[in-house]
């Protein structure tokens, strides 16, 4: 008998998108204010979290 149960391939997750510059967060999870709020944080070089609803 042949196994007729190969190994699946583990393929890996698709990335959401663009990865923000200020957060480890996609950049598909921020909505407007949290766009306008990490794009501050990059430019200031601040270490203040993010706004992101990651629910
Ligand atoms: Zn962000
Ligand atoms: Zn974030």
């Amino acid at each position: 008998m042949p196994a007729l149960t190969a190994p699946a391939p583990t393929v890996p997750a698709p990335s959401a998108g663009p990865a923000c510059g200020a957060c480890p967060h996609p950049l598909a999870a921020h909505d407007a204010v949290g766009l306008r709020y990490c794009r501050a944080t990059a430019i200031s070089e601040l270490d203040r979290g993010c706004v992101c609803r990651t629910a």
